[in-house]
């Protein structure tokens, strides 16, 4: 047994899920020897991911709940969850990110550990459709999104609620759905789009799947004070000098690990110099 392996070693997780994300969290964990059971819960009690329930608190304290949950039902002292959310790019206007954050509460050890994974590569488009919208137009844009792998959704455009039909992999299926929600819709316009729930995102699961590998490897990590696992960085100090003038920037200096259980700290001093784009007296 390896010393990661020995970190969860003979210690068993309930995973909080609806559908099947039990692999794809499951394996990565089987790296620190951690073993993962599926506990079904309505996870859509705690927000759905597509709005119809909101969801309270940050993606984080959502997952946590979900974990304690977990735990609950299982009677288990570990819990894991994941939780995924889109938005907007907070400095790039019309790009869409994707957060995906997996957590593990050990009651045990009374540590919350988690890690997140933020990228633009989504799989969010969207397209409107009539009734007179071309085959090949359509076919154009399943290719793009890569259905069927990647599942539609196909909603009226005028915003009614009913006539909404998830999780389309056929295209028999999509002209179906595009017939209802046209025939439903005020202005006869149906918007067709990229289900984005895990279990019909390929792209998703790909970022939980490196989430899910992160917490592993950060469970790997122990703190060198206390031995707790789930050392890591927790923050940066910013101040890298610049490269022209040698000022302070806005660029970090330091990456700073932390325990999740006592207060160690420990700082990763930077290499080299800031770039002068970073300098607020070179590039004011
Ligand atoms: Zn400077
Ligand atoms: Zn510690």
């Amino acid at each position: 047994m390896t010393t990661a392996q020995a970190t969860y070693a003979g210690r068993t997780a309930a995973l909080a899920t609806k559908h099947g994300k039990g692999p794809l969290i499951a394996t990565p964990l089987a790296a620190v020897g951690l073993e993962v059971v599926v506990t079904p819960l309505d996870t859509d009690s705690f927000g759905t991911f597509t709005g119809e329930v909101p969801r309270r608190g940050t993606p984080r304290e959502v997952a946590v709940r979900k974990a304690r949950a977990a735990i609950e039902a299982s009677g288990l002292d570990v819990g894991l969850a994941s939780e995924g959310s889109f938005g907007p790019h907070p400095a790039m206007p019309g790009v869409t990110t994707d957060l995906e954050l997996v957590v593990l509460v050990d009651d045990r050890l009374g540590v919350t550990v988690s890690e997140r994974v933020v990228t633009t590569a989504t799989a969010a488009a969207s397209l409107e459709a009539t009734a007179a919208t071309s085959s090949a137009e359509l076919e154009r844009f399943c290719n793009q999104v890569g259905f069927p792998d990647q599942a539609l959704i196909c909603r009226p455009a005028d915003g009614t609620r009913q006539a909404i039909t998830k999780a389309i992999t056929s295209l028999d299926g999509l002209h179906r759905a595009i017939r209802a929600a046209t025939g439903a819709s005020r202005d006869r316009r149906a918007v067709v789009e990229t289900d984005l729930r895990a279990h019909l995102c390929p792209t998703r699961r790909v970022v939980i799947v490196e989430a899910a590998t992160r917490l592993a490897r950060r469970l790997a990590s122990r703190c060198p004070r206390c031995e707790t696992p789930g050392f890591g960085q927790v923050g940066v100090e910013t101040g890298l000098p610049c490269r022209w003038c040698g000022l302070p920037t806005d660029a970090p200096a330091a990456l700073v690990d932390g325990c999740a259980r006592c207060d160690f700290r420990q700082r990763r001093p930077v290499a080299g110099d800031a770039d002068p784009s970073t300098c607020p007296a070179c590039n004011p």
